[in-house]
């Protein structure tokens, strides 16, 4: 069982917490923990605490430029390079043995399981009634698919796009995760493993800020249908109510105001009073009755109807916009494969010169684009200077420095060394190398995408199962245009090709 962990965070105190429980116990230790961070303007380097030594070589951190925890986690995953990924909320604590029972559960899954859910514990007060917001945050223990602990496979993962980036908030963006994971005929279980979720201080308008949901609610029956709650065992609500008690209090409003006190404006402001005091009866009867928690929810619940209200009229109106951007259908490849001379420097036959390296105009931009995208790279590269006796491996070595010197690291060389005659399985346009690089990264051939100049890069990508973009240079020969499936005018062309408009800028 292989695994990493993925944790977006905000930047809370709580990230250093989590990260000291998920080193305690015993268990197999993942095989990175990918922290996203995911502040929108980061004011210093990411605090980690003082994680415990035998994680502290697993951290990585990524950058999420605030694009909130769907966009964070799909930033995780892909750089996940392990058969399973966990999902951990940065204000979690998993319970001491964690990570064996994690073991535990994904081995116990059946074929068709796609994921894991943890159990959820938010631990309440045991010597008074809960709050409201303590109340909202237990209700985490009987969400489905909660993220705050979710195991996912990553081919699983891959090939449904990761999370839907038009849910901005943590809500209904795992839902939306595991129905398309169950549409796809997958199965998701739920685990024995147990992660404690503390109940965290919050403003005093919390609850009027959570309305925000009532859009993406919008969304997800767009997305699934009008049965979506039934399958995601998520209660309706009282959005009906919100927007009834909204409707009485502007129109009583607006009657007042035009026509003076009268029947109808009495009758309608009645109506709103009783739905607002009904609802702050229904959030005060089973809390504390303190001073403070009166006081809150008596605010609150007159503000809670018009902002439920209107934040569903948004969502209503950015549904069709949305609609008509849906998240790329073809996911992103698990890594791209890159030709060397004529593709990432110009062609230089069969060079041992490091100083005439020169790379081809927009490879630097092309290839960071790749890696912002997080797509693993590798170089596979014909030397058959070397079989032929022109120039030695060193050389090749030399050449092979200055690229990743002027391009930045580009993952794994192979190389063949071969002349044609050799009789070797690795001279492109021989899968070899393909195959090679495949298996070096941990990934399928199939999921890989070859970028070359010529035919052979193409043909070997094909004898592999891989994808080929072919980048012509003058050099290239036209039957071999012809006979490519992709082609591109430019490494950054091909790039976007493969990420999709403005992918990795
Ligand atoms: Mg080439």
């Amino acid at each position: 069982m292989s695994y990493d962990v993925v944790v977006p965070t905000g930047g809370r105190e709580t990230l250093a917490a989590l990260l000291v429980a998920l080193g305690g116990g015993d268990g197999p230790l993942p095989g990175r923990i990918v922290v996203v961070d995911d502040r929108p303007a980061p004011a210093g380097p990411l605090a980690l605490g003082d994680p415990p030594e035998s994680l502290r070589e697993l951290i990585e951190v990524h950058a999420g430029e605030g694009r909130g925890p769907a966009a964070a986690r799909n930033t995780g995953w892909r750089r996940s390079r392990s058969r399973w990924v966990a999902f951990l909320d940065d204000d979690v604590l998993p319970e001491p043995g964690w990570r064996q029972a994690l073991a535990r559960d994904i081995d116990a899954l059946a074929d068709r399981a796609a994921g894991s859910q943890g159990r959820i514990r938010v631990p309440l007060p045991a010597e008074r009634k809960p709050t409201d917001w303590e109340r909202n945050t237990a209700g985490l223990e009987r969400a489905r698919w909660a993220t705050a602990d979710m195991a996912y496979r990553r081919d699983v993962l891959s090939a449904l796009g990761g999370f839907d980036e038009r849910f901005p908030r943590a809500y209904r963006e795992d839902a939306d995760l595991a129905l398309r994971a169950l549409d796809a005929g997958w199965e998701i279980a739920e685990g024995k493993r147990i992660t404690v979720h503390p109940v965290r201080p919050a403003p005093r308008l919390v609850s009027v800020a959570l309305q925000a949901g009532n859009a993406d609610d919008v969304l997800m029956r767009a997305l699934h249908g009008p049965g979506w709650r039934a399958r995601a065992d998520a209660p309706r609500g009282r959005l009906r109510r919100h927007l009834a008690t909204t409707v009485a209090g502007a129109a009583g409003a607006a009657v007042l105001a035009t026509r003076g006190p009268s029947k109808p404006s009495a009758a309608l402001l009645g109506a709103w009073l009783a739905g607002t005091g009904e609802l702050a009866w229904n959030r005060i009867a089973p809390g504390p009755r303190t001073p403070s928690e009166v006081t809150t929810m008596l605010m609150t619940s007159a503000l809670i109807p018009p902002a439920a209200s209107a934040h569903w009229i948004r969502g209503q109106m950015d549904r069709r916009r949305l609609l008509r951007h849906p998240p790329s259908k073809r996911p992103l490849p698990e890594a791209v494969l890159l030709d060397r001379d004529g593709t990432l420097i110009h062609d230089v036959p069969y060079n041992g010169d490091p100083s005439r390296v020169e790379p081809l105009p927009g490879a630097v931009e092309a290839v960071d684009g790749l890696r912002a995208a997080g797509v693993q790279l590798a170089v596979i590269s014909n030397q058959s200077g070397v079989g032929r006796g022109l120039i030695g491996e060193r050389d090749v070595a030399a050449v092979n420095s200055r690229v990743e010197e002027l391009l930045g690291p580009l993952g794994p060389w192979l190389v063949c060394p071969h002349a044609p005659g050799d009789g070797c399985r690795c001279r492109k346009p021989l899968p070899g190398l393909v195959l090679a690089a495949a298996e070096r990264l941990g990934v399928s051939p199939e999921s890989c995408v070859v970028i070359g100049d010529i035919g052979a890069d193409i043909e070997a990508a094909r004898a592999a199962g891989a994808r080929g973009v072919l980048v012509p240079t003058k050099a290239t020969r036209r039957e071999e245009v012809a006979a490519a499936p992709v082609v591109a005018d430019s490494l950054r062309e091909a790039v976007e090709t493969i990420l999709g408009p403005g992918g990795g800028a």
